[in-house]
């Protein structure tokens, strides 16, 4: 039985470390690593923050293997109740017949044999299985050939009273280029 663990999380330090986490992944290509902080997003939210790091650590994982050069933008907001986060590359895309089966164990888009040989199909029904638990949906958008977009929208508790500072903080944070597509 999995269990549920919320923590307060400092909202933009967790998603730095995640952009660095994902410019490994990245390697020596030729793939520009972008982070971009809504002014939506709170200073910190409650939040089971090892099941979310592992659902974008897939996501990333993917985004990195399967791009070749070009860029992959990882982009945070806030709607209530949600955080949204999505994750936006430049990469190989899946075929239109593939996308519905993705969160099937097991299941690789066979557009690239290479890469499948490398992972084990089973990151996206893992990350949807940690999505549910935390009573959030995954979408992805995708054309072959043109990049995929993948989507966690994911209900988060806010701490009861941000403090003044952390208020100011939120609002004099650097004006975000806030590239969010609709899926
Ligand atoms: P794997 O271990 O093969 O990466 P996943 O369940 O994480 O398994 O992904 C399943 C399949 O979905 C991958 O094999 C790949 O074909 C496709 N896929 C997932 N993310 C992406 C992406 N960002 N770009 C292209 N294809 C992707």
């Amino acid at each position: 039985q999995v269990q549920r663990t919320d923590s307060l999380v400092v909202v933009e330090p967790f998603f730095q470390s995640l952009k660095d986490v994902a410019g490994l992944f990245i390697g020596a290509k030729p793939v520009a690593m972008r982070l971009s902080l809504a002014q939506s997003l709170p200073a910190s939210i409650y939040v089971d923050v090892s099941k979310l790091r592992q659902i974008l650590q897939i996501f990333l994982t993917n985004a990195a293997k399967f791009t070749a050069q070009g860029e992959i933008s990882l982009n945070a907001s806030y709607s209530e109740p949600n955080l949204i986060i999505s994750i936006k590359d430049s990469g190989t895309g899946i075929p239109e017949s593939k996308l519905k089966s993705l969160f099937d164990p097991f299941q690789q888009a066979d557009h690239d044999q290479a890469m499948r040989d490398r992972g084990s199909g089973l990151g996206l029904a893992i990350a949807k299985r940690l999505a549910d638990l935390l009573g959030g949906t995954i979408s992805i958008s995708s054309r072959y050939g043109s990049g995929t977009t993948i989507e966690l929208t994911l209900p988060v508790i806010l701490p009861k009273a941000e403090t003044a500072e952390q208020l100011d903080q939120t609002q004099n944070r650097a004006q975000p280029q806030r590239q969010l597509r609709m899926l």
